[in-house]
């Protein structure tokens, strides 16, 4: 096994942790930088505008690796999705999501999640660890470049030019209880895609949105809403009790926002729920004086998440979004995609995992009627 530390995804910060006492002076480690992703140098021995003798160090004691694909599954509709394996043998899944000419990256922050949001199979199976900068950076890297799993003998895909490429960060975890990583990753990434083309996506964190609001450059913010009431968002997210809705509105009135730039409010549709068109009402009432759009999620069904979590049929789907854009509200509805993978939303798992499980089946109320 190579113990050499691996570089490849590093923003600076990283980079002047890892190599302190190898590389000393700033100005190196901006070269080293420039070198892995302005030029796509992947060997130390082509970065010639380093001395030699700072090159062999770096040969000796770093590497620059692509994270390992023990899996790449392929759906009928063009979705890829990648098991890709850490260093310490744990996993997360990476999607690459086609729409049309353009690819959506969806990427994994946590190595699962702590919040356990009861429409989520990630938030099932329990938490996991913070992923680094690196680890975030090489699932872009491992899905842009086409990489095929090693056993599989399948020839690797074309890569993908940057050009294509939007970035979300809405996979595995919660990308505002991993910040630095997460900001770090965003700042390599911004070397290749604009931060209009990226996207985090947070059930909510109030501190962590607060922090976004120092960054000199910041990415779209989605933000998981799933009810228009304290009372139901914290029957199926957590995390609500410790964020309810007038916090994380009064924050989200802050964060900056532009025409092409507006907020996103997920909306994930449970049937008998949250699914009628009083709650679209309620929700356009909540939302109303930002500049934000709904994005409607009928539910991918799953069985570790009950039998309660079935998507409304699809006129009960459409009705909501005419509510919603009788109100006022731009509403677009997210069909499924890779569904057939398990790679849609709310369906990614590492397969090694032990189940965590709900203490008691939770019920989620009397229907709300459409
Ligand atoms: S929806 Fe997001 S925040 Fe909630 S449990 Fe799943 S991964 Fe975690």
């Amino acid at each position: 096994m190579d113990e050499r530390i691996n570089l490849l995804g590093c923003g600076l910060p990283s980079l002047a942790r890892l190599t302190e006492g190898v590389i000393g002076q700033p100005f190196r480690l901006r070269q080293l930088h420039h070198a892995l992703y302005q030029r796509g140098v992947r060997r130390f021995a082509e970065m010639t505008d380093l001395p030699l003798a700072l090159r062999s160090d770096l040969e000796a004691g770093y590497r620059l690796d692509l994270p390992a694909m023990p899996r790449l599954q392929r759906s009928h509709d063009g979705t890829r999705k990648a098991l890709l394996r850490l260093n310490d043998g744990r996993e997360v899944e990476a999607v690459d999501i086609p729409d049309e000419e353009r690819r959506t990256f969806c990427l994994s922050s946590q190595a699962g999640c702590a919040l356990a949001c009861r429409f989520c199979v990630t938030g099932y199976w329990g938490a996991g660890r913070d992923l680094s900068a690196a680890e975030i950076v090489g699932q872009a890297f491992a899905l842009r470049e086409g990489i095929t799993p090693e056993h599989d003998g399948s020839p690797a895909d074309a890569a993908i030019p940057w050009e294509r490429i939007n970035i979300v960060l809405m996979g595995m975890g919660e990308p505002l209880l991993n910040i630095e990583a997460v900001h770090e990753a965003l700042e390599v990434l911004s070397t290749q895609i604009g931060w209009r083309r990226m996207t985090l996506s947070t059930a909510g964190v109030v501190p962590g949105i607060e922090r976004m609001l120092e960054w000199e450059e910041r990415p779209n913010l989605a933000v998981s809403l799933h009810a228009p009431d304290d009372e139901r968002r914290s029957q199926i997210m957590p995390i609500n009790r410790r964020y309810p809705l007038g916090p994380l509105l009064e924050v989200l009135r802050s964060y900056p926002t532009s025409r092409r730039s507006a907020l996103t409010f997920e909306y994930t549709l449970i049937r008998g729920f949250n699914d009628s068109t009083a709650d679209a009402r309620e929700t356009a009432r909540l939302i109303r004086g930002l500049r934000a759009k709904v994005n409607l999620i009928p539910i991918n069904p799953d069985p570790v998440l009950g039998a309660e979590m079935r998507p409304p049929d699809w006129q009960v789907v459409k009705a909501f979004q005419a509510a919603l854009v009788q109100a006022g509200v731009s509403c677009s509805i997210r069909r499924p995609k890779g569904d057939d993978i398990a790679a849609a939303c709310g369906q990614l798992r590492a397969a090694d995992r032990a189940a965590r499980g709900f203490p008691q089946p939770v019920s989620l109320g009397a229907p709300t009627g459409a």
